[in-house]
């Protein structure tokens, strides 16, 4: 038969089972970590505590063994914190844990009543739990990931539910009701729910690290590390997603393909880290001169590429103009990099029927032809076929 001293033990042991996956995420870099690990930690300490009743002194299983589980309550809240990029008020939240200390001594010491010392953390507990879902329902409308969030939401909903429920029982009960159920019973349902709640939350947690963990690594692998543009592989999956919605839709799509002029000799003479400054300013400005649905990507070295879906020809050759304006930077007028530079730019417009393989070869072509007619210049593709076709 399971009693309320099982229950607790194995709440603790589902505990120290989440702080052993916790600590398995120690280096995943995810925020809030160390946080999580200490609640689970202090839970493993206080639910033996409890559990002890009638063994250990009563200030352990009481004044120690509550402290200690709005502890873990706290940290939970702080890590929870912490990880959605939230400032920490340590003083308030240790402010929370004296005054449920004060109440559990007062409610020990002061008048010994069990029902107030339970319905007293019962109600510090659900209101902890009430701020939580509050934060994480705060959360969900930033973020895209939105399943470790609503678990967690509903985790601490619910057990601020139970607890504010646990509190109303005893509330009943101390005010001399006599309750048509079983009193054992109903202890036992309140913490079976609540030997539920911390690891609930705590798989919210880490559901939570491993979607960041998940967000992050999908971030590297699609992004410039030193730019913050697409990479290379980002814009092919992008522009093949691009050419069959093209093609489905039968609207336009058109690419420009540039590359920094004589960037050798800015790397030569003003050394390597200049030469990165300006491949991470390049990337800034393009995406000043491009709209939000156009992907700009650094395709290797000082070679970008912009893809401009719903982009006929001529707008595309605008665009490009526009871009190598915007790229055309004197010595001295920029404030942080202080080295002028420019940009040569090939444009394609998708041929039906074409891969992005090939349009891309035509953008190189004129990339090429505008690199050899002195650089510094837009080059439309079309204008490269028809001097490659003039001699046949
Ligand atoms: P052109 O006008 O014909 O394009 O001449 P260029 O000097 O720009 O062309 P070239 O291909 O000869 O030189 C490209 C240089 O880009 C050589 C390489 O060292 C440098 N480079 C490639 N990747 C990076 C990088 O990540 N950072 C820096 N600083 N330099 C890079
Ligand atoms: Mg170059
Ligand atoms: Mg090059």
């Amino acid at each position: 038969m399971l009693t309320v001293v099982s229950l607790l033990l194995v709440t603790m042991a589902l505990s120290a089972v989440m702080l052993l996956v916790l600590f398995s995420l120690r280096d995943s870099g995810a925020l809030g970590i160390r946080e999580w690990c200490a609640g689970n930690a202090l839970a493993v300490l206080s639910l033996p505590l409890f559990a002890a009743r009638g063994i250990v002194p009563a200030f352990l299983t009481i004044e120690v063994a509550n402290a200690l589980l709005l502890g873990t309550a706290v940290m939970l809240m702080a890590g929870f914190r912490r990880h959605l990029g939230l400032e920490i008020s340590w003083l308030r939240l240790g402010g929370f844990v004296a005054l449920g200390l004060f109440l559990i001594v007062a409610l020990h010491h002061g008048i010994d009543t069990l029902p107030g010392r339970v319905i007293s953390m019962s109600l510090l507990h659900s209101a902890l739990q009430l701020e939580l879902a509050m934060l994480l329902r705060e959360a969900l409308k930033r973020s895209a990931r939105r399943y470790p969030i609503l678990f967690t939401m509903y985790a601490a909903l619910a057990n601020a539910a139970v607890q504010l429920v646990r509190a109303l029982v005893y509330g009943v009960q101390l005010a001399g009701v006599v309750l048509p159920w079983n009193e054992v019973a109903v202890g036992m349902v309140f913490f079976a729910a609540g030997a539920l709640a911390l690891p609930g939350l705590t798989l919210g947690a880490v559901m939570m690290a491993n979607a960041d963990l998940i967000a992050r690594a999908q971030h590297a692998a699609n992004h410039d590390h030193l730019t913050g543009a697409h990479s290379r592989r980002a814009f092919f999956a992008v522009a093949e997603r691009e050419l069959a919605r093209a093609q489905r839709r039968s609207s336009p799509l058109s690419l420009l393909l540039f590359d920094v002029d004589y960037f050798k000799r800015i790397n030569d003479t003003h050394g390597h880290a200049t030469g990165d400054q300006v491949l991470a300013d390049i990337v800034e400005r393009t995406g000043a001169v491009v709209r939000s649905i156009d992907t700009v990507a650094r395709l290797g070295g000082e070679e970008f590429a912009v893809l401009l879906p719903d982009t006929a020809a001529e707008t595309a050759l605008l665009v490009a103009e526009r871009l190598r304006r915007g790229l055309d930077r004197t010595p001295g007028e920029d404030d942080h990099i202080g080295v002028g530079y420019t940009v040569s730019i090939g444009a394609a417009t998708l041929h039906p029927g074409e891969s992005i393989d090939a349009m891309l070869s035509r953008a190189d072509a004129a990339l090429y032809a505008a690199k050899a007619g002195g650089r510094n210049a837009v080059v439309d593709a079309r204008a490269v076929l028809a001097k490659i076709a003039l001699p046949v």
